[in-house]
Parts: C-alpha cells; structure tokens; sequence
C-alpha cells in the first residue's frame, strides 16, 4: 500500500520524541530509552497498530517501528503518542539501511508483519527474508534471537522457509492456518485483520538465529 506524501507528516515526526531522526543511538539504544531493557525490532510497522498494542501489553520490552514511507509512520505516530508509552520509537528509513541504525546483538526480536510479497523473480532481491536482509538480521540480533513473520502470501512464506533454512536459522515455528492466540505474545496487525475478515488464512513461522 503506497500513500500520497502528506505535507504534515514530516514536520510531526521531527518534533516528536518518539521519532528518531538519525543514527545517533547506534550501539547505544539504553541511552535512548533509558534502560536495558530487550528491543524488538518491527521492520515495514505500517500505521502502527501492532506495535503499540504490543508495548502497551510488554511494558519490560522496548519496541522500535522500522518503515520507509515517512506518511505512513507519521500515521503511526499519532495513534503512539495517544498511548505516550515510554517504550516505543519509530525510525523512518529502507530496511537496507539497518546497519546504520543498530549495532552488533542490540536487537532480541525482528518481527516481518506482511511484509511486500515482491512477487517478481527479478525482484526477489527486495523480499524482506532474502538472504541479503537475513545476513543484516543475524548481524544486529542477539545470538538466542528470531525472527517471527506473519503473511497472508503463500509463496512469500514458502520462499521464506527456504532462504531461511539455506541460511542456517532454525526454524521453530510454521503454521499454514496461525489461529490468532490473543495474549501477550502476539496481536493482529492492520492487514491481519483485513484479511482474517476475508477469510484468507495466515501462515506464522518463527525461526532462531544459528550459529
Ligand atoms: N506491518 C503492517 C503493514 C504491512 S504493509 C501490517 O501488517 O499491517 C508493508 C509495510 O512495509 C508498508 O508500510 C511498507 O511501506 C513497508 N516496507 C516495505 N518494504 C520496506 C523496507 N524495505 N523497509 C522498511 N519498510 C518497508
């Protein structure tokens, strides 16, 4: 889903303090929140509704929404700072530039929420669970961390399991048909819910990091 660029988003991110506008914080993310606590990394967040549900249930747990369309986390941001949780920042940037945001094991968890299915064999470069963005994967998350993804797209989630297994994660999870469990774990994103409305099912996988 694309949006029309709107001329309010940017100057509402830039003053805002969950917003964070450069690189600052790389390798020191504890200053940022103010704790140790673990980070769990949201990459393509959309209009947010998963991530602040999710830091509203784990309040011990630090959430960074990651999305490159700057109107869309915009959007976000506004349903982020009704909740003014001290537990959430969004960055506006391409998942490409991961490592310009975080260091070597900052993060503990990757969540992947229907992600761009990027269908085209050409184009297979730009799924989010290519080997190139699994390699920044491995790099940023601690040595006991995932990656849990939720799809609506059969062959994005196919394509997945391969490129995942080729790439030495451990695959802990799969379920062709994930039956929203509603606890702290987990919460139903805004495509999620347009789809289970429809009745398409949702594929869940989660994989560990290998050695
Ligand atoms: N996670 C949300 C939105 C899914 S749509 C939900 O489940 O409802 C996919 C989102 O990922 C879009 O908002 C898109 O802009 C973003 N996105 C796609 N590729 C990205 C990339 N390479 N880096 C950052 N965000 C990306």
């Amino acid at each position: 889903m694309r949006l029309r660029k709107k001329a309010w988003a940017k100057p509402l991110l830039e003053e805002n303090t969950f917003y964070v506008k450069d690189s600052s914080f790389k390798g020191k993310w504890q200053y940022c929140f103010e704790n140790t606590n673990p980070i769990y990394l949201e990459i393509g967040m959309g209009k947010g509704d998963f991530i602040t549900e999710m830091a509203r249930r784990n309040l011990s747990v630090n959430f960074i929404g990651f999305e490159k369309q700057e109107t869309v986390a915009a959007i976000a941001l506004k349903k982020i700072i009704k909740t003014q949780l001290p537990n959430i920042r969004i960055i506006v940037g391409d998942a490409s530039s991961l490592a310009e945001y975080f260091d070597e094991d900052e993060i503990s968890k990757i969540y992947l929420n229907f992600s761009d299915p990027w269908p085209k064999k050409r184009h297979e470069k730009n799924r989010l669970t290519n080997e190139r963005f699994l390699n920044m994967y491995k790099n940023i998350l601690w040595d006991n961390g995932s990656i849990v993804m939720k799809t609506d797209n059969v062959n994005l989630f196919d394509y997945s399991i391969e490129s995942l297994k080729n790439n030495g994660w451990k695959l802990e999870y799969i379920d062709y048909n994930y039956a929203l469990s509603d606890n702290e774990n987990d919460v139903p994103t805004e495509y999620e819910m347009r789809f289970r409305k429809e009745g398409t099912s949702i594929n869940k996988l989660i994989a560990r990091k290998g050695e």
